[in-house]
C-alpha cells in the first residue's frame, strides 16, 4: 500500500491555557466543581454582559506560541464564530479568524517509524509548518444521564464555558501516523514545559483533530480529506489515522469515491464512523467581535515573556547530549518532563559522573517514582543525595548491587546514602589484605575445584569469585576480588 499511496495529515490541537480564571470574565476555571457553580452573566451569555480580556491568557498564549516557534502578531482581532449548540448560550463563540494572535511557525520535531512491537526505528528530524495559533473561548458541556429512550435526561454544565483555549493548526505536513503521533507528544511536552497548559488529553485539556487524506504517489493534488474527531489520547489518534488510511485506500482501490466528511473514532469498535457530511457543514459567518477592541501586543511584552521562559526541551536535550555525553534516547527520556530534567542536571553535577547519574535515574529512580506515582520533583531522594550515592559507588565504598538496595531504602525512608550504608553495615571491603585472607580460605576449602581449574577448566573462575563474595557476605569489592583471584590462581 505504501508504494502506491501517500498519506497526508494535518492536525488541529485545542489546548486549555492554565489560567485561574476564564478568558473574558473572572469566573474560576477550577475543574470538577458543582455544575454551573463557576458562572456569571458573561459566560452564561446573558444580554448586555460585556467580555473583558484576561491578560494572563494572553501571556500564556504567548508562551505557547514562542515554545512552538510561532511569530506573535502585534495586532490581532477577536471574531464571532456563529453556530447554535445547547452548550453555547450566546449562539456564537469568541474566537479569532483572519487576524490571529500568532502565525507562521516552523517547528522541528524528532520522529521515527515503529516496528511491529511499537519500538522506534530510526529517529530523524522533521520540520512542521504551524499555520497559526489563535486564542478563543471553550464551550460548556452537555451531560447525558439515564438510559437512551427510556429515562434519558440531558443537562448543561457551563463551568467550562469561557475557559481559554489556544487552537494550534498545522499545514498538511505529516506523511505517516507516527509523525502525527510524535508531533502531538512534542506539542504536549512543550506546553507543559513552559507552563502554558496542563496538556492532559485524558482530562480533556488537550484535544486533537486530524485531517486525513490519501493520494497516489507522485500526484500533486490532494485527495478528499476526512476530519477525524473524538481522539481522546495520542494512541487513539494513531489508531484512528491508521484505520482511516486503510479505509480510504480500500475505497479508492475498489474504484469508489470518498466523501468529504467528519468521522468519529470509536475506540471500542476500533473504527471511524460518519458524524456529518459536508452538506451539513457549518457556515460560521465570522465577523469582528464588536465588544472587544483589537488585541495589541508590544514587542516589549513579547520580549518579557520570552525572557521569563525556561530553556526549551529540545535545546536542553541537545545540550545534555553535548555536555554530558548522553545518547539520544537517554537525553530524550530525561527531558520528557521539566522537573526530571532539572533533577538530572543537579544530580549530574553532584555525582561528578553525568552518565552514571543518568543510568541511576533512568532505571532505579524512575522505577521507584513510577511505583509511588510521583514526579521527580516530589522525589524523597534529593538530586544531591542521588549524586552522593553515585560517588560512593564510583569510589568503591559500596558495590553497584549494594547501591540498588541503598537507593530503595533512601527512597522509602528519606535517609541519606551514608546513613543507610552505616545502618546496614554495607561498607564494601576493598582492603586487599582482608580479601586475600578470604580468598586463601576459599581456595583451601575447595581443593577439587582448584585441581580442575588448574587442569584447564577456566569456567570455574566464576565459581571462586562467587564463593569469595559469599564468604564476605557480599561486601567484597568484585573488581578487587577478580584481580586478586587471578593473581593467586595463576
Ligand atoms: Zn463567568
Amino acid at each position: 500500500m505504501t508504494k502506491t499511496w501517500e498519506t497526508i495529515i494535518g492536525l488541529e490541537i485545542h489546548a486549555q491555557l492554565s489560567t485561574d480564571s476564564k478568558i473574558f470574565c473572572g469566573c474560576s476555571t477550577h475543574f470538577g466543581d458543582e455544575p454551573n457553580a463557576n458562572t456569571c452573566p458573561v459566560c452564561l451569555g446573558l444580554p448586555g454582559a460585556l467580555p473583558v480580556l484576561n491578560r494572563r491568557a494572553v501571556e500564556l498564549g504567548a508562551r505557547a506560541a514562542l515554545a512552538l516557534g510561532l511569530q506573535i502578531n502585534n495586532r490581532s482581532i477577536f471574531a464571532r464564530k456563529n453556530y447554535f449548540y445547547p452548550d453555547l448560550p450566546k449562539g456564537y463563540q469568541i474566537s479569532q479568524f483572519d487576524q490571529p494572535f500568532s502565525a507562521n511557525g516552523e517547528l522541528e520535531i524528532m520522529t521515527a517509524e515503529r516496528d511491529e512491537a511499537g519500538h522506534p526505528l530510526e529517529w530523524r528530524p522533521k520540520k512542521i509548518t504551524i499555520t497559526r495559533l489563535h486564542l478563543e473561548e471553550d464551550a460548556g458541556k452537555n451531560v447525558h444521564e439515564g438510559l437512551p429512550d427510556i429515562d434519558r435526561y440531558s443537562y448543561i454544565d457551563l463551568n467550562r464555558a469561557g475557559t481559554p483555549l489556544a487552537e494550534i493548526v498545522t499545514e498538511p505536513d505529516f506523511r505517516t501516523s507516527w509523525e502525527a503521533y510524535d508531533y502531538v507528544n512534542h506539542v504536549r511536552r512543550a506546553l507543559q514545559w513552559v507552563g502554558a497548559s496542563e496538556a492532559d488529553m485524558e482530562k480533556g485539556n488537550l484535544r486533537c483533530e486530524a485531517n486525513v487524506s490519501v493520494r497516489r504517489r507522485g500526484d500533486e493534488k490532494f485527495g478528499t480529506k476526512v476530519e477525524l474527531k473524538n481522539l481522546n489520547s495520542v494512541r487513539f489518534m494513531h489508531r484512528a489515522i491508521e484505520f482511516e488510511v486503510e479505509r480510504q485506500t480500500g475505497v479508492l482501490e475498489a474504484g469508489g469515491r470518498l466523501q468529504q466528511e467528519t468521522r468519529l473514532w470509536d475506540e471500542r469498535a476500533a473504527e471511524t464512523r460518519v458524524m456529518r457530511s459536508k452538506e451539513e457543514a457549518h457556515d460560521y459567518r465570522y465577523f469582528p467581535e464588536p465588544d472587544l477592541p483589537p488585541l495589541q501586543v508590544s514587542d516589549e511584552f513579547i520580549a518579557e515573556v520570552r525572557d521569563a521562559m525556561p530553556e526549551l526541551p529540545e535545546a536542553r536535550r541537545k545540550r545534555f547530549m553535548e555536555a554530558y555525553g548522553l545518547s539520544f534516547p537517554d537525553a530524550s527520556q530525561l527531558t520528557s518532563e521539566r522537573s526530571l530534567a532539572d533533577y538530572y542536571e543537579k544530580a549530574a553535577e553532584a555525582s561528578g559522573d553525568p552518565r552514571a547519574a543518568s543510568n541511576w535515574i533512568r532505571t532505579e529512580l524512575l522505577r521507584e517514582l513510577d511505583a509511588a506515582g510521583l514526579t521527580a520533583q516530589a522525589s524523597t531522594v534529593s538530586p544531591e543525595e542521588l549524586g552522593s550515592l553515585v560517588r560512593l559507588i564510583n569510589d568503591d565504598k559500596i558495590s553497584g548491587k549494594q547501591g540498588k538496595e541503598v537507593l530503595h531504602e533512601m527512597f522509602k525512608s528519606g535517609k541519606t546514602a551514608n546513613a543507610v550504608i552505616e545502618e546496614r553495615g554495607l561498607v564494601q571491603v576493598s582492603d586487599t589484605g582482608e580479601i586475600d585472607r578470604i580468598i586463601d580460605e576459599v581456595i583451601a576449602s575447595n581443593p577439587s575445584q582448584l585441581e580442575q581449574y588448574r587442569a584447564g577448566k577456566e569456567a570455574l573462575f566464576g565459581f571462586f569469585v562467587g564463593q569469595v563474595i559469599k564468604a564476605s557476605k557480599g561486601k567484597a569489592n568484585p573488581k578487587i576480588v577478580n584481580e586478586r583471584l587471578k593473581a593467586k590462581l595463576g
